[in-house]
């Protein structure tokens, strides 16, 4: 049994704190970035909290990967004008603050400082 504690996207996922979530289904959730860098910032959030970043994701399961990459281009084409940049941080020097991987999904008149998501 895991003794770490769980991350706040997997108490989102729990529903234990609240999120703006705009898609879901069994596997996948996506809500509004707390603090949005773009007029349209979403995060595709995979619910198992077995992957810490994107490329233990790839290795471990690609199709899930691939689902989160298709369901970005979706949410952008609902939320937005379907142009999208996609940010996935992995470690803490590039910027990850969450160590469940998630996935940034930037939208809408886009600028250089948004590069970080
Ligand atoms: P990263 O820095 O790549 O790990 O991304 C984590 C993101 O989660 C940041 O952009 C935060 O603004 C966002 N975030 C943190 N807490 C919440 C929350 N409770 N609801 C929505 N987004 C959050």
């Amino acid at each position: 049994m895991s003794t770490t504690e769980p991350t706040i996207f997997e108490r989102i996922v729990a529903r234990e704190i609240p999120a703006d979530v705009v898609f879901e289904n069994e596997r996948l959730i996506a809500f509004r970035d707390i603090a949005p860098k773009a007029p349209v910032h979403l995060l595709i959030v995979p619910k198992t909290s077995e992957y810490t970043n994107i490329a233990e994701l790839a290795e471990g399961d690609p199709y899930l990967m691939a689902e989160m990459v298709t369901t970005a281009a979706d949410l952008a084409a609902e939320h937005s004008n379907g142009e999208y940049r996609l940010v996935f941080n992995s470690g803490s020097s590039a910027g990850q603050t969450v160590f469940h991987v998630h996935a940034h999904v930037l939208s809408g008149n886009l600028d250089e400082s948004s590069l970080a998501g």
